[in-house]
């Protein structure tokens, strides 16, 4: 049996735009791979983000989002290098029959995307060696969007991954009706603003780790990805030096936004 792992606990206090974060979080004391800190990156946007929902609705805008609602489970999403090593993992550790029904759906999705031209797109985005901009992907994502394929983690119009969803899936909420997310591409959609993007802040970890560029990797060839890089997850960083570059990109988020 493994021995558990020792933590050690911080107190953080972080201004935002909408008030002041404060959390207890506990990290590894051992050497962990990015991936690992990857659910507690997650659970620090969760709760910057609840706050700004919290300040909306004192302001008198609702979330539209509810369960059921998977509009926007159409569009391109983009993962952090950290989230695709970490989402292969929680993969390999779903049900066989789970696990076999999405990568069915995930070759099908792919086999479509090689037929509209766009697999071929997706894999050079995953493995550009340069910084794309919102305007560079913009095509990608309308022509992506274009073909409304659901994503293959969809059961029933209701995420099967929920728990560990990419952080991008957590923090795309709206304000506006609910029914002009029936096509994002046309209508006046007002997404909720997030204090610091935790996909971007992860993506800039491993560009600092592995001094590339701070590339975000389309969803449906995320795992292909995983399987291709699987040795630059084997580095290992101290739990609290993770947690400090992690902060410290969260930290340069808040600046540019103050
Ligand atoms: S991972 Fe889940 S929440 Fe994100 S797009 Fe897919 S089904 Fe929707």
């Amino acid at each position: 049996m493994s021995s558990p792992k020792q933590l050690e606990t911080f107190r953080l206090s972080l201004q935002t735009t909408v008030g002041e974060l404060q959390a207890e979080i506990s990290v590894p004391t051992s050497f962990i791979p990015i991936s690992d800190i990857v659910p507690l990156m997650r659970s620090l946007g969760e709760q910057a983000l609840a706050m700004e929902e919290d300040h909306n609705r004192l302001a008198g805008h609702q979330i539209s989002c509810h369960k059921g609602c998977a509009a926007c489970c159409r569009m391109l999403v983009p993962v952090s290098p950290p989230e695709a090593f970490a989402l292969q993992r929680n993969i390999e550790q779903l049900p066989v029959p789970l696990r076999e029904k999405i990568l069915t759906r995930l070759s099908s999705v792919k086999k479509t995307l090689e037929q509209s031209g766009l697999l071929g797109k997706l894999v050079q985005i995953s493995e550009t060696r340069s910084q794309l901009s919102d305007e560079d992907m913009e095509p990608v994502n309308q022509a992506y969007y274009a073909q409304r394929l659901p994503c293959v983690f969809l059961e029933d119009e209701v995420c099967s991954i929920y728990e560990f969803r990419p952080a991008a899936c957590r923090e795309l909420l709206v304000t506006s009706p609910k029914e002009l997310c029936q096509d994002i591409a046309q209508n006046p959609v007002v997404p909720l603003s997030a204090p610091f993007r935790i996909a971007t802040v992860l993506s800039l970890m491993w560009a600092e780790l592995t001094k590339g560029p701070a590339k975000l990797i389309p969803l449906p060839v995320a795992l292909d990805w995983a399987d291709r890089h699987a040795k630059e997850n084997q580095s290992t960083q101290t739990g609290e030096s993770l947690l400090k570059m992690g902060l410290d990109k969260i930290l340069g988020f808040l600046r540019q936004n103050s």
